[in-house]
C-alpha cells in the first residue's frame, strides 16, 4: 500500500467518527420492543450500514414471514430515531479527530460514507469535524438506492470526490462497511470499535484492521 497515491479517504460516521452504535443497538431493540418483535441488542451490531428499511424488513420478516411495508419502514424507522435522541449523547469516537486532522494534513480529501440519515448526528460534523465533511462532501441513507455491503455507498463516495479506487481508502468499523469498500475495488482498513470481532472484518474484505481509531491514526501518522 503506497499511502503517497492516495488522495481521498471515505470514511463512515457510526462506530467510526461517532462512538454512536450502543445507542443504535439500544434504540432498534426499543422498537421492535414495541412493535412485538424478537431481537437482541447485539444482532444491530452486525446489521451497522445497511438502510434502516433493510434492518426493518428483515425484522418483519422473521417475525411474521412477510415484507414490510413502505408505511412500516417509514414509521419504525423514524420511531428509531426518536428513540436514539432519546439516549444519553454520543461521543466522537477517541482517535477520529487526530485521523481526520491527519489526513487532512497530508492533503488527502475526506468524504462522509454512511448508510444514517440520522440528523442529530449528521448536524454535528461541522462543529466536531470543522471542514472535513461538508454537506456536499456527504454520501448518506439519502443518496443511495443500495445500502452497505453493496459497493454503491464508497463508489458514489468516489464520485463525489473525483477520484478513481486506487487513490482513495475506506475507512469502516462494521463487516457490511469493509464489504461495501471491498466491493467497490477499494483499499479498506477495518477499525475494532466494537462487540464486532476483527476476524469478521478480516472476513468481509477488510485489507488491514486496526483496534482503534486512535491505532489506526498513530500508523498512518507514521505511514503518510
Ligand atoms: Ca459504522
Amino acid at each position: 500500500m503506497d499511502y503517497r497515491l492516495i488522495k481521498a479517504a471515505l470514511i463512515d460516521m457510526d462506530g467510526t467518527l461517532y462512538d454512536s452504535m450502543p445507542n443504535h443497538a439500544r434504540a432498534w431493540k426499543r422498537v421492535m420492543d414495541t412493535v412485538g418483535v424478537d431481537a437482541t441488542e447485539d444482532e444491530f451490531f452486525l446489521y451497522e450500514g445497511q438502510t434502516g428499511a433493510k434492518t426493518i424488513d428483515l425484522m418483519i420478516r422473521r417475525a411474521f414471514g412477510r415484507p414490510a411495508t413502505d408505511q412500516e419502514k417509514h414509521d419504525l424507522y423514524a420511531m428509531k430515531a426518536k428513540f436514539f435522541v432519546e439516549q444519553p449523547p454520543v461521543e466522537v469516537m477517541p482517535g477520529a479527530i487526530e485521523l481526520v486532522k491527519l489526513l487532512r494534513n497530508h492533503g488527502i480529501d475526506t468524504v462522509l460514507v454512511t448508510g444514517s440519515g440520522q440528523n442529530s448526528l449528521l448536524s454535528r460534523l461541522d462543529s466536531d469535524f470543522p471542514g472535513a465533511f461538508p454537506p456536499e462532501k456527504r454520501i448518506t441513507s439519502a443518496s443511495v438506492t443500495h445500502g452497505k455491503p453493496h459497493p454503491e455507498p464508497y463508489l458514489k463516495g468516489l464520485a463525489l470526490a473525483g477520484v478513481c479506487p486506487e487513490e482513495a481508502i475506506v475507512i469502516d468499523n462494521a463487516p457490511l462497511g469493509t464489504a461495501s469498500g471491498h466491493a467497490a475495488g477499494i483499499y479498506t482498513i477495518g477499525v475494532v470499535t466494537g462487540p464486532v470481532p476483527r476476524a469478521e472484518l478480516e472476513g468481509n474484505g477488510a485489507d488491514i484492521v486496526y483496534n482503534s481509531m486512535a491505532e489506526c491514526a498513530e500508523t498512518l501518522s507514521r505511514l503518510l
